[in-house]
């Protein structure tokens, strides 16, 4: 499995981040920025993607949603692309993407919008990788993954409090990409989301094998040794605080 972290910043950027958005293998995550630049950045051709799936409607999870399926219109895509949302933001993305005139154009590809509902469910399902959902603890109805491939198992909490009662979802992953929009050092705790430390106590408590931070408040943007140095007491495994673009191959 290939993870490029092509965001990683929470709501509010900085110089060095851009709001948290993710590419694994074919499949984007999220949706913020210039998302068909940044892949090309990293080498990867969009016109190659799969599916995109927005876990929810926030700004920073869909505001660039319309200008990349625009620019893969203008690169020559024709395939038909698979989106992904969930049920409470279905009608929100249907108006905001023809607000642009690109959900029924005639010349282009065929956007196939998908509602997902918020309860465990397999998404995807190939020989290549299986993508499930999950309900998480936002301030919006919102969704988590749980994604596999190649034997290995990766889950994205996107945002969300602690998800303690769904513990045995989590458990023994090899990577768990938690949400970490603030820290006890830097701020006070952010109602719907999660402070660096609980997401450490927490990945102690499942078992992860490795513990990445995304959705990165701006408060941290800088600090990431001094933070992952603390948070070395609550989690034992390997802590990551990915830059922009970084990847990771498992
Ligand atoms: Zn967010
Ligand atoms: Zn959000």
């Amino acid at each position: 499995m290939r993870i490029v972290f092509l965001g990683t910043a929470a709501a509010v950027s900085t110089p060095s981040r851009d709001n948290t958005s993710l590419l694994v293998n074919d499949f984007l995550i999220d949706c913020s920025g210039n998302l068909f630049g940044k892949m090309k950045k990293v080498g990867y051709d969009p016109l190659k993607l799969q599916g995109i799936i927005i876990t929810h409607g926030h700004v920073d999870h869909i505001y660039g949603l319309p200008s990349l399926i625009e620019m893969l219109r203008l690169s020559g895509r024709r395939d038909p692309l698979k989106i992904y949302v969930g049920r409470h933001f279905y009608e929100l993305t249907e108006v905001y993407l023809e607000m642009h005139g690109l959900l029924y154009q005639e010349k282009g590809f065929e956007i196939e919008l998908r509602a997902v509902n918020y309860e465990k469910q397999l998404l995807i399902n190939d020989s290549k990788i299986s993508i499930e959902t999950f309900p998480v603890k936002h301030s919006v109805p919102n969704i988590g993954l749980k994604i596999r491939s190649n034997g290995v198992t990766v889950i994205y909490t996107s945002d969300t409090e602690l998800c303690e009662d769904m513990i045995d979802l989590f458990n023994d992953v090899d990577l768990l990409i938690h949400e970490s929009t603030c820290s006890y050092l830097y701020s006070k705790k952010t109602e719907g989301h999660t402070c660096a430390e609980d997401a450490a106590r927490f990945a102690q408590l499942s078992n992860a094998k490795v513990l990445c931070l995304v959705h990165i408040g701006p408060e941290i943007d800088g600090n990431e040794t001094k933070l992952i140095n603390e948070l070395k007491q609550y989690f034992l495994g390997k802590i990551l605080i990915p830059n922009d673009l970084d990847r990771i191959v498992l």
